[in-house]
């Protein structure tokens, strides 16, 4: 496909000179001299080049998208529309008396999300997970300042997400890391051996990256407490245990959720997102401002938080996804619990399905994700994960997320979400039966996957190494 470059053909869409009535008030020297070299086409032809060009995307709208702690799902088109009514879409300096509705619904959103997640105090202003992720260890390092201990180290389990760790550099603390036993969970004896003063925090995934739940968490909780130590939670993926558990009943004491991700928010490409944060009572005096608040009526902002990080972010954050969220959250109810049981059982099929082709490194039930791998591909056939990622996309599917965790040699993290139904999921588990023959059976198709893509199997050393991105022009 041309760019639109490539398609100029002095058409005109608009001409700049006609509808801007009068330019001589302009200093000579801000009048353009030169031609600016923008592609010049009609209007028609500039929307069936954009049409044609996000044709050519993959998205959720067009197939199964089991990328792994990501939660790719349905997102309902009806958040879209709510988000875009007009008494939301009013500027962020107005009033507080002006935009009650706005305040409103965030205020119950925050009771809302502090009934999910069991936890005292809470905000919505983070804009991403890492950015939550960020503040909470901002609000642990503060709290460590404020009751005057120096703790400097933070405690990482080698199966986290990789924000994990740079977040909490970011905040300031050193990491720690320590291995999974041989279930994939935490190992407790490896998490006393380095326990100590220095200490601050865990940061802890559960269920973790492998999909796994953390079974002896409440053995962790007491340990790190014990220890003058907290507990971090990223709760990225809430739909492995929302309706059913919480994090405050674990004994964590940050928790931070990914809006765009368990409640419902077209996500991907970095953003918009919100990774709202909340504490217990111990922690509240620390969060961000500013908070929303009801008094005598009234909603309204305060700034009054004591011991206050500060603001991490403009305003509130990304408003229009806290709009998506709550009415999610109002459309599901108590369905929100049906949503957890769906990703969970969803996500069990397709490993009980596909274990016999692929091997299993971790056979145990699992949450709302798992972890198969192409090792025994790669010792027979000599075909990657790379590889079988790449033929997923000649079946109409966007391959899982790969090489991740990174103590998983080869590792598929598949995550099919609640929302596809069984006949989703029986094509899938189809194509990879299908993929598993063709890596005895036709290699040579595997290694050059893909062939019914638009583009085709690319250099990614170069592509990662020698980026080029400049359109050089004709
Ligand atoms: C997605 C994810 C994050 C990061 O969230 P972003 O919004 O992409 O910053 C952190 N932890 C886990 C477990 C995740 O799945």
């Amino acid at each position: 496909m041309n760019t639109i470059f490539e398609k100029s053909n002095g058409s005109d869409g608009i001409n700049l000179t006609e509808s801007v009535s009068d330019i001589d008030f302009l200093p000579d020297y801000l009048l353009r001299k030169n031609n600016v070299g923008l592609p010049q086409l009609s209007e028609l032809d500039v929307m069936r080049h954009y049409k044609e060009l996000s044709d050519l995307n993959f998205c959720i709208e067009k197939g199964f998208y089991p990328l792994g702690s990501c939660t790719m799902k349905y997102n309902p088109k009806v958040n879209e529309f709510l988000s875009s009514l007009e008494g939301f879409n009013i500027h962020p300096n107005i009033d507080d008396d002006k935009a009650q509705g706005c305040l409103e619904l965030m205020y119950k959103l925050k009771t809302a999300l502090l009934e999910i997640t069991g936890m005292d105090a809470i905000t919505l202003q983070p804009s991403a997970g890492a950015h939550g992720e960020m503040t909470g260890m901002m609000i642990i390092k503060r709290y460590f300042e404020t009751v005057g201990e120096q703790r400097t180290k933070v405690i990482i389990p080698d199966s986290a997400h990789g924000t994990n760790p740079a977040s909490a550099k970011m905040a300031g603390f050193d990491i720690v890391e320590i291995k999974s036993n041989k279930k994939g969970q935490v190992d407790i004896n490896a998490l006393k051996e380095v326990l100590n003063d220095d200490i601050a925090a865990i940061m802890m995934t559960n269920p973790n990256t492998l999909g796994i739940f953390e079974e002896q968490v409440e053995e962790i909780s007491e340990i790190m407490h014990k220890n003058g130590s907290l507990l971090y939670y990223d709760g990225a993926n809430f739909n492995a245990i929302m309706g059913y558990t919480n994090p405050k009943l674990m004994g964590f004491d940050v928790v931070h959720l990914n809006l765009h991700k368990t409640f419902s928010t077209p996500h991907g490409g970095g953003g918009p997102g919100a990774g709202v944060v909340a504490v217990v009572d111990k922690l509240k005096d620390y969060l961000p401002v500013p908070d929303i608040i009801y008094q005598n009526g009234n909603y309204k902002k305060d700034y009054s938080i004591k011991n206050t990080i500060g603001s991490v972010k403009d305003f509130y954050g990304n408003f229009s996804i806290l709009v998506r969220a709550y009415a999610y959250i109002l459309m599901m109810g108590k369905n929100l619990k049906k949503a957890t049981e769906n990703a969970v059982l969803n996500a069990n099929y397709l490993k009980e399905k596909l274990k016999k082709y692929y091997n299993l490194p971790y056979d145990e039930p699992c949450m709302h994700e798992f972890v198969i791998t192409g090792e025994k591909q790669k010792e027979e056939n000599g075909v990657s994960t790379l590889n079988i990622a790449k033929a997923m996309m000649d079946g109409n599917t966007h391959p899982p997320t790969v090489y991740f965790p990174l103590i998983v040699h080869e590792a598929m993290m598949i995550e099919p979400t609640e929302s596809e139904n069984k006949q989703t999921l029986d094509d899938f588990i189809n194509i990879m039966i299908r993929i598993a023959d063709e890596c005895k059976l036709d290699t040579e198709k595997i290694l050059s996957a893909p062939h019914t893509t638009p583009v085709k199997k690319i250099d990614e050393v170069t592509a990662a190494r020698h980026p080029d991105l400049n359109y050089k022009g004709n």
